[in-house]
């Protein structure tokens, strides 16, 4: 495994024997093949946007995929294992379809390349991950977009969830995460790096657009740091609608919600004020991220009834870091957040109402 795509790597240089966040090698690898993947069905699409052609389906295969790579949010070998084979299917699709519409496609290695197994997913990697680019320079810049793009596509993700959307985001995404398997100079992927910090910019636009016209815009708002001696429910993240829905499935049920680190926001939007079981806030975020889970949940009376740990959201953002067994009686995740299975000894659980879920 090689990864440098946090502040955490290792000596300030990368990761390369298991993760300081807790990624074990066989996950890194398997992330660096999905990403490998994704570019192909990028690149694809990308072709059949231009002839008016793109698979909408497309759009969620890829923001979905970058966003489960980023720092912290998925440890799970098998979960990786069944994204790559579903999006070498799609990919496939895509292939089928541009051939039939007499699409010429450039030659990549992700347009084609094919296996069935774990194990020969994960021996892939060894071929095209960080280190496959031998150019420093290029390697940095390229690695750069795509952790811009994976910054862009949790929060397109968030937008999508509340159904805003932007087709100029999703096209940009595949455009770009296509641009980095062709040979560009590195003026050409200076320029690049600047056009994804502007696309990053607008997304947040539209995940503002998205959280204030659904919840109202936040305001300045007194948060309790105390504790109550209900049961309770930590809920950590960034994603608003995660929240509104454990708040109505807990409402009238005696269970106290408390947002835990990035979720501390979600206390000034006017919408969630109404709710009387959001009662606190456990911690602030920053810092070490295990100490915090561990201040925070150390601070009941008896271990928390659940944690929650919702989709994470930015690259730069600390995020999900599995906790010690006694932090909580059980743990629930959604949907692309996975501690890993068998990494971490309490019982974990996908909530299955979240799970189902529609777009709002
Ligand atoms: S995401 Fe994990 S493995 Fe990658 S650099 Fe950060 S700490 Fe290391």
């Amino acid at each position: 495994m090689f990864c440098f795509q946090c502040q955490e790597a290792a000596k300030g240089i990368g990761c390369t024997v298991k993760g300081v966040c807790g990624k074990a090698p066989e996950v890194a690898n398997l992330q660096d093949t999905l990403l490998f993947v994704l570019k192909g069905v990028a690149t694809i699409n990308s072709k059949l946007r231009e002839a008016g052609l793109a698979e909408p389906k497309v759009d969620k295969v890829i923001f979905d995929g970058l966003f489960s790579t980023i720092t912290n949010a998925n440890f799970d070998e098998i979960a990786f294992v069944i994204r790559i084979k579903k999006t070498l299917k799609v990919r496939d699709e895509l292939n089928a379809k541009a051939l039939e519409a007499g699409i010429v496609l450039p030659k990549h290695d992700s347009i084609d390349w094919t296996a069935v197994t774990g194990a020969e997913f994960e021996a892939k990697a060894a071929e095209v991950g960080i280190l496959s680019e031998t150019n420093e320079d290029v390697r940095s810049l390229k690695e750069l977009i795509i952790y811009g793009l994976k910054g862009l596509a949790a929060y397109a993700e968030h937008a999508f969830n509340l159904n805003h959307e932007n087709q100029e985001v999703f096209a940009f995404l595949e455009r770009a995460l296509a641009a980095t398997t062709q040979d560009l100079s590195v003026d050409e992927l200076v320029a690049l790096t600047l056009e994804t910090g502007k696309f990053g910019v607008e997304v947040m636009a539209l995940l503002d657009k998205a959280n204030t016209s659904t919840y109202g815009n936040p305001e300045m708002t007194k948060v309790n740091i105390g504790v109550r001696r209900n049961p309770a429910i930590l809920i950590s993240g960034h994603d608003l609608r995660d929240m509104e829905d454990l708040l109505v499935q807990t409402e009238g049920t005696g269970v106290d919600v408390y947002t835990h680190s990035e979720m501390l926001p979600a206390n000034y939007y006017p919408a969630f004020k109404k709710y009387k079981h959001l009662v606190a806030t456990t911690e602030m975020h920053g810092g070490n991220r295990k100490k915090n889970s561990r201040v925070s949940t150390d601070r009941f009376f008896s271990p928390p009834t659940a944690l929650f740990h919702q989709w994470k959201k930015l690259v730069t953002a600390t995020a999900f870091t599995p906790p010690e067994q006694a932090d909580c009686q059980e743990q629930f995740t959604f949907q692309t957040v996975n501690p890993g299975s068998g990494k971490i000894s309490t019982r974990l659980l996908n909530m299955p109402k979240f799970a189902v879920r529609q777009p709002k």
